[in-house]
């Protein structure tokens, strides 16, 4: 057998990506460690995935747990796990029904087919989905399509048609274009992907009136904001808005693939029986994590900790952004924090990146120009302190060797 590194991954894998240089191996908590056994503080979570951070042990024993009584069994039948988190997603949010699957695609998947299936029962003509620019909602074609950037899409054509972008956060724009032909108003309520920008509430409750005005559906994506990254259990709830259909992934499983799509007992007709369906979606083990997760992420402590540690991490990164004069802003909602990179630093993010992993702290990017941060809901203070410190250390050795260029 030949040496699990990363040279093997050219030879051996599809280039569509690009990873790091380190393998990590192991993980706990806020920390992973590489095949050296160096140690790495995550503010990355795996794209906001590992909310409770890596093997909690709640979630640890409930995966154990199911994993001797029943793995799988199709939807054929129903199952006690798939029955007893989509009652608490019932119970804890604005929805009445719950369709599951295993990714945030899929999750916009139903979610775009059950608008278009709606729409064709009200009017044959009722079909444009309108969304954002520097929207994203996965890499299906129709998700990749309903997706605001271009480079996701080309060389992908044909496309799927009658989906209209427009810009975000710009109501006008949006008053000029909805009409009785449009289905539904897809968008994030935090841009993630996209550089971290949230939705004003102005945008989101002009966006509700003209949906309601129109007989419009409105579908919030939080497949990446969801699952209290935002400080609340949802955006949604901290924003004054309640979606017609909500999606989620990510975080939903605390690292176990599992997506839902949530909405009401009316719009669930829509799918009647036969309409849409997943081989694995709802299977006993996904949900039996996601209910651990879920009970995790819910609990009053936990979302306390994420604004805490947000407005920790916010005025860590104000402080580092000064100091290298490196941030426009850092913006986002709750630990979903974004800082995009001013002047000569602009284009550099994966320098930054690259720079934190050698100071041992992962963060992600969400473009070029962007820093991304999402670490996990339960980090503690002093976790979050030692990777900023680590974090600073890597910005001050990237703004000497940058040297003129950035003064
Ligand atoms: C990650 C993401 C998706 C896609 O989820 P996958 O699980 O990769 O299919 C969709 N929407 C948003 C907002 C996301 O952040």
């Amino acid at each position: 057998m030949s040496q699990l590194n990363r040279q093997l991954f050219n030879e051996v894998m599809v280039p569509n990506y690009a990873p790091a240089e380190i393998i990590p191996v192991r993980g706990e908590g806020s920390r992973i460690w590489d095949q050296q056994g160096r140690d790495y503080l995550d503010l990355a979570c795996g794209i906001a995935v590992t909310g409770l951070g890596h093997c909690h042990p709640v979630l640890a024993q409930a995966i154990a747990e199911q994993s001797q009584k029943l793995w799988h069994i199709s939807n054929v039948m129903t199952n006690e796990p798939a029955l007893k988190l989509a009652k608490r997603l019932t119970e804890l949010t604005f929805a009445e029904r719950v369709f599951f699957c295993n990714s945030g695609s899929e999750a916009n998947e139903a979610a775009f087919k059950l608008a278009r299936r709606w729409g064709n029962t009200q009017n044959p003509e009722k079909n444009e989905i309108i969304s954002f620019y520097n929207g994203f909602h996965g890499r299906t074609l129709f998700t990749v399509s309903v997706g605001g950037q271009e480079k996701y899409t080309k060389g992908f054509e044909p496309l799927p048609g009658n989906i209209t972008h427009l810009p975000y956060n710009d109501l006008a724009t949006l008053a000029d274009h909805i009409s009785d032909k449009t289905c539904a108003v897809v968008l994030e309520p935090v841009q993630g992907e996209g550089g971290v920008t949230p939705a004003t509430e102005a945008f989101l409750k002009g966006v509700r009136e003209l949906c309601d005005q129109h007989n419009v559906l409105m579908v919030f994506d939080e497949v990446q904001s969801g699952n209290g990254r935002s400080g609340f259990l949802f955006a949604y709830m901290g924003m004054g808005v309640t979606p017609d259909i909500l999606t989620t992934a990510k975080g939903l499983g605390g690292g176990f693939p599992i997506g839902a799509m949530l909405t009401t007992a009316k719009l669930a007709e829509t799918l009647a029986f036969g309409t849409h369906g997943s081989t694995y979606g709802g299977n006993p083990l996904a949900c039996a994590v996601a209910c651990a997760a879920l009970e995790e992420i819910a609990r009053p402590e936990t979302l306390a900790n994420v604004q805490a540690r947000g407005a920790q991490l916010r005025q860590g990164l104000q402080q580092i952004g000064e100091r290298y004069s490196l941030f426009e802003e850092v913006r986002g909602m709750g630990l979903l924090l974004g800082a995009p990179l001013r002047d000569a630093w602009k284009g550099r993010a994966k320098d930054v990146v690259n720079a934190g992993l050698k100071h041992g702290v992962w963060l992600l990017v969400a473009g070029p120009d962007v820093l991304r941060f999402a670490p996990a809901l339960n980090i503690s203070e002093a976790d979050l302190a030692e990777a900023l410190r680590r974090l600073d250390a890597a910005c001050a050795e990237l703004a000497g060797s940058a040297g003129a260029a950035v003064a």
